[in-house]
């Protein structure tokens, strides 16, 4: 995978992405949300839209707050990771507008005030629902060709598929679902915009099936742990990552496990016996 990388960016203050688009990014860098989150404040003719207010970070929820030129027309939500709305009350108490989000509860205590379906539209910006990583993940189209990913795309990673909410099967239907679309560039929930994704969305799909592939592999040889699959898979991580890695192997299995191809007793996983030719196939 040819994943992006950038410098690190000025916190604090805004940065323009595109025209009516700047970024801020939050001051939460980490294994899994590199230098922070995007918090992106869109310009329209309703006014300015807030996308994810990031995390409960009172300097940056000012620095937000602060850059609104016009009026603030209100807050969408791309889903509800503590990353991406845990400062959504807090900036609430700064500011006055309404929240849109694809469940009315998020997770933790934020609420929306109403919730969005797919082709629904808000200040022009239309709802794109994109399960997989987390249910309630949506991603919003901007008229310019610009589709705000969230964490369903990411330029800087691959994304985190964590059972029992995130899925394997909805997150690879919804990377098809982006290659249906003619978006110009993603700009996603951490990490630098992603010009031509469609062969960076390609290469995320291509990479998910040589995931699953070798772990069918491993199965066909000897029954095994999750956890045991991921050491064998992600060689030479760090050691923080494993946890990550094993939610995302557990996601593969019970995709797999769904199209008949592995099963499992108790925690250990089976691949599921090779039917031979005539096998039960009748006269
Ligand atoms: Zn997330």
């Amino acid at each position: 995978m040819a994943y992006l990388t950038e410098p690190v960016p000025p916190y604090g203050a805004p940065t323009r992405v595109a025209e009516g688009i700047r970024r801020i990014v939050a001051r939460n860098p980490g294994l899994m949300t590199y230098h922070g989150t995007n918090t992106y404040l869109v310009d329209t003719e309703a006014g300015t839209f807030v996308i994810d207010p990031g995390p409960d970070d009172p300097a940056h929820l000012q620095a937000v707050a602060r850059s609104i030129e016009t009026a603030l027309a209100g807050i969408l939500m791309t889903h509800g990771h503590a990353d991406h709305c845990g400062g959504l009350n807090s900036f609430r108490r700064i500011v006055d507008a309404p929240v849109w989000a694809f469940h009315r509860q998020l997770a933790g205590s934020p609420s929306a005030d109403f919730g969005l379906r797919e082709g629904d539209s808000v200040g022009g910006l239309g709802v794109v629902h994109t399960p997989g990583h987390a249910s309630d993940h949506i991603c919003f189209a901007h008229p310019s060709g610009i589709l705000f990913s969230g964490d369903h795309v990411m330029s800087w990673s691959s994304s985190v598929v964590s059972p029992p909410d995130g899925d394997m099967a909805a997150y690879c239907a919804s990377l098809r679902k982006c290659l249906d679309r003619s978006d110009r560039a993603f700009l996603p929930g951490h990490g630098p915009i992603l010009p031509k994704p469609h062969s960076y969305v390609r290469d995320l799909l291509h990479h998910r099936e040589e995931r699953e592939k070798a772990i069918l592999h491993l199965l066909r040889r000897q029954p095994m742990l999750p956890d045991e699959i991921a050491r064998l898979l992600y060689v030479n991580r760090d050691a923080r990552l494993m946890p990550a890695a094993t939610r995302n192997v557990m996601a593969h299995l019970q995709k797999l496990e769904r199209e008949g191809h592995v099963s499992r007793a108790q925690d250990l996983w089976h691949a599921a016996s090779l039917r031979r030719a005539g096998d039960g196939s009748g006269p």
